[in-house]
């Protein structure tokens, strides 16, 4: 079976080529294209329109990199949610339009579960994970339970990506500033304190945020303060996964997400899965990030198992919870 992917839940518009083999997925193609602000954060219009400038390229470009012709094609797979209205509609538009051309089925599946199944998928001995997902808009951690992927616990307020981008934009970093984050923080030595949110099993930093913007006005320097943002949300982070973990009892912990790339996050995780005897496991970068062979995976799994949708059944929903889904592809 082969599946072709569309994403464009935000900033990203990506399309990718899926193969199963014998229940392992196999990419053939992964394209994708992010929106860059000229300033400021995402602007959901502007984002749209670049989504809908090159999904065409994008959709080419995947199919020949897979070596594959149209006619190949056994299925089409989109975003369905959750994420900015006017990106999901540019993605799920060109699926339609695709899927009704090609006279092929059409399956909308949940953003944030894909983050899970591609892991699954990919990475050997990767089961039953608990997934820690840290992108931009959302932080979430997940883990199957009783039939659904059920979130154990999740931000109150921003996304932690949101977070660093949002400090980044206030001391003058560019867009996506996590990563400069990340170099900034290799250098910082002093650790200055910051709120420590942890709610239930959720987590807030809209407090952490405000505390690190006002240690810039005492004069502080931004590498210190960079250091101490990530220790402290990257600990609250692997707190609230480590709780999931051994609430399930679960001896696997999976990350994704844009946030994800940082290796001071990686060391944390993988150190805490250690200590609990846990594996610990990564997908490759192009997976892990927005992309739209995850998209085209879950697809995949849903329609294999049973799954069917009419175009009726495709509209978006921004809000779309990883908790919605029924999951009828695995145990
Ligand atoms: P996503 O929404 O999953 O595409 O992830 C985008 C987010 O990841 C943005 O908020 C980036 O600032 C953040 N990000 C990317 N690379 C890094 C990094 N190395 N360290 C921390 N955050 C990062
Ligand atoms: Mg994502």
């Amino acid at each position: 079976m082969i599946c072709l992917g569309i994403e464009g839940t935000a900033h990203t518009f990506g399309s990718g080529i899926i193969e199963d083999v014998n229940g392992r997925c196999k990419v053939h193609s992964n394209v994708l294209r992010s929106y860059q602000p000229k300033e400021g954060g995402i602007h959901p219009r502007e984002a749209a329109n670049h989504h809908a400038t090159y999904a065409s390229d994008i959709i080419y470009e995947a199919v020949k990199k897979a070596d594959i012709d149209f006619s190949e094609i056994d299925l089409v797979s989109f975003s369905q949610g959750p994420g900015l209205g006017p990106c999901l509609r540019t993605a799920a538009t060109a699926a339609r339009a695709l899927a009704l051309s090609l006279n092929k089925p059409i399956i909308g599946v949940n953003h944030c579960v894909a983050h899970l199944e591609i892991g699954r998928g990919t990475l050997d001995n990767c089961k039953d994970p608990i997934l820690l997902y840290t992108s931009g808009a959302n932080t979430q951690v997940i883990g199957f339970a009783e039939g659904k992927y059920r979130v154990f616990g999740e931000t109150l307020d921003i996304g932690i990506g949101n977070c660093l981008d949002k400090f980044g934009r206030s001391v003058g970093l560019k867009f996506p500033c996590g990563p400069d984050i990340e170099k900034l923080a290799k250098k910082g030595k002093k650790y200055l304190k910051l709120p420590y949110s942890i709610k239930g099993m959720d987590i807030a930093f809209s407090g952490l945020l405000t505390a690190a913007e006002q240690y810039i006005s005492k004069k502080e320097t931004l590498e210190d303060v960079c250091f101490s943002i990530q220790e402290t949300a990257f600990a609250a982070l692997t707190e609230v996964t480590e709780r999931a973990m051994a609430h399930t009892e679960k001896n696997e912990v999976l990350l994704g997400g844009g946030v994800a790339s940082n290796t001071r996050l990686r060391e944390m995780v993988k150190i805490m899965a250690e200590e609990r005897d846990a594996s610990f496991f990564v997908p490759s970068k192009d997976v892990c990030i927005d992309n739209g062979a995850m998209i085209a995976w879950l697809g995949c799994l849903m329609y294999n198992s049973g799954i069917r949708m009419n175009i009726e059944d495709t509209s978006i929903d921004q809000r779309f919870r990883t908790d919605m889904v029924d999951v009828t592809w695995r145990e």
